[in-house]
């Protein structure tokens, strides 16, 4: 029966019970973390043999020991560069982070202007930037650090709102751009399609130089034999006349080493062009070093999806075990949503609106530490206090399943509390 469909008394008794059990679960003294999505010690120990690589010098003899090559080794480039779907001449390969290059690209934007940019965007009255929600609040405390206006557009199954988006930037100069997860979206696990893609690619900005931070940190993280791949931002912003607009991001860190991979940003030849040149003013070249060492471990692109094969060997009986949990607690009660993603590193859970700071809450005290409810929000502030991200890819699948009976459990004695009053 549904929590809706409950008698005032079984409601009542429904709350005592679920209190009891709940005082059951404080007193096993758990301390389980599903916060942020890092990758398992048995996911890191996939990549190991990086420290034993690389050679001192790549096949065309450069010392990767020594500065210079400030667009990176084309031996990691190449391979991203199919990966990604772009040119050899489209692609950066950096250092160990993209919110890095993301951080960089925007302060360049700021403090420089980008290409089309009729001044630095620090000029301007105003800088808005568009954010579909919810998204990865690392962006949107990006954008909050330079005190850019952040304006919330719904994030649906398959991608950005686009009409919505379409209509608030075609007559809004001061909204310069618009984050974009488009594979496997952070937490929702969306897919943005390639109509969606192509609207975004074509649609007419008020601002001449309107960007797309297209960050495609999963772009081939898959969960199962779904393997959505990524739309052509970069191609479908070329035919529609707007070359410069997407900007895209991605890194292995979630594919070797999350501390120590190596970061992409590609684009157009003119923003490639001009990414390095403001990134040469403060940097001789990246780690060649650990850019060899990854380009030796992968040999090539199957190399890299080989790999990545072996993280959802480890990966989905997590995401399996989050799934089963919700459903055996939740299903009949129907006091929340969530999906199943086929890909990324997150389980999106809205639960009854106006509950989310409270299961968090309960959940904190039972030992089970979760992103704090809206932080998948700009400001970290969720309207509705409905939507929590899980991830459950760091803890073990034991721990995973110990956990998320005790979330489910949150979830079910909110609801009934706030049924309850
Ligand atoms: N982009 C998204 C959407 C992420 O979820 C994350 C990490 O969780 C990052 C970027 C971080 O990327 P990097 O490790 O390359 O800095």
């Amino acid at each position: 029966m549904t929590l809706a469909d409950m008698a005032a008394d079984d409601l009542a008794g429904l709350v005592t019970s679920l209190r009891d059990e709940y005082e059951q679960l404080k007193g096993k003294g758990l301390k389980l973390d599903l916060t942020r999505g890092k990758p398992s010690a048995e996911q890191l120990d996939l990549a190991n043999a990086l420290l034993t690589l690389p050679s001192q010098t790549t096949a065309d003899g450069v010392d990767v020991r020594n500065y210079g090559g400030l667009a990176g080794l084309p031996e990691i480039r190449s391979i991203f560069a199919e990966l990604l779907g772009v040119g050899l001449d489209q692609i950066v390969a950096g250092n160990n982070s993209s919110l890095t290059m993301m951080h960089d690209t925007l302060v360049y934007h700021l403090l420089r202007g980008g290409l089309d940019s009729p001044r630095p965007w620090a000029q301007e009255d105003k800088v808005r930037f568009l954010a579909p929600v919810p998204g990865y609040d690392r962006h949107f405390a990006l954008l909050e650090s330079f005190g850019i206006e952040m304006i919330t557009v719904p994030m649906n199954d398959d991608g950005p709102d686009a009409e919505e988006c379409a209509r608030l930037v075609a007559t809004d100069p001061s909204i310069k751009g618009m984050w974009v997860v488009p594979t496997y979206a952070n937490p929702t696990g969306a897919v943005c399609s390639q109509e969606v893609a192509a609207a975004l690619a074509a649609m007419p900005t008020a601002a001449p130089d309107f960007r797309i931070f297209w960050d495609n940190a999963y772009a081939v993280h898959h969960l199962d034999g779904v393997e959505a791949k990524t739309a052509d931002i970069v191609s479908l912003a070329q035919a529609s006349g707007h070359p410069n607009r997407p900007i895209m991001f991605a890194s292995t860190s979630k594919i070797t080493f999350a501390g120590a991979g190596v970061a992409f940003l590609a684009g157009s030849r003119d923003t490639v062009a001009w990414y390095l040149e403001n990134l040469g003013n403060g940097s001789i070249g990246p780690d060649k070093v650990n850019q060899l060492a990854h380009a030796q471990f992968f040999g090539d692109a199957a190399g890299v999806r080989a790999h990545m094969a072996k993280h959802r060997d480890i990966m989905a009986p997590k995401f399996a075990a989050v799934g089963a949990a919700l459903e055996a607690r939740l299903g009949s009660y129907d006091v929340a949503r969530w999906n199943t993603p086929h890909g990324g590193y997150f389980v999106n859970l809205d639960v009854v609106p106006g509950t989310a700071s409270r299961v968090v809450e309960l959940a904190k005290e039972a030992g089970i530490a979760l992103t704090p409810a809206g932080s998948s929000f700009p400001y970290g502030k969720d309207p509705k206090d409905e939507n929590i991200r899980l991830a459950p890819s760091l803890p073990p699948l034991d721990e995973v399943r110990t956990a998320m009976e005790g979330v489910a459990l949150c979830v079910l004695l909110a609801a009934a509390e706030a049924k309850n009053t």
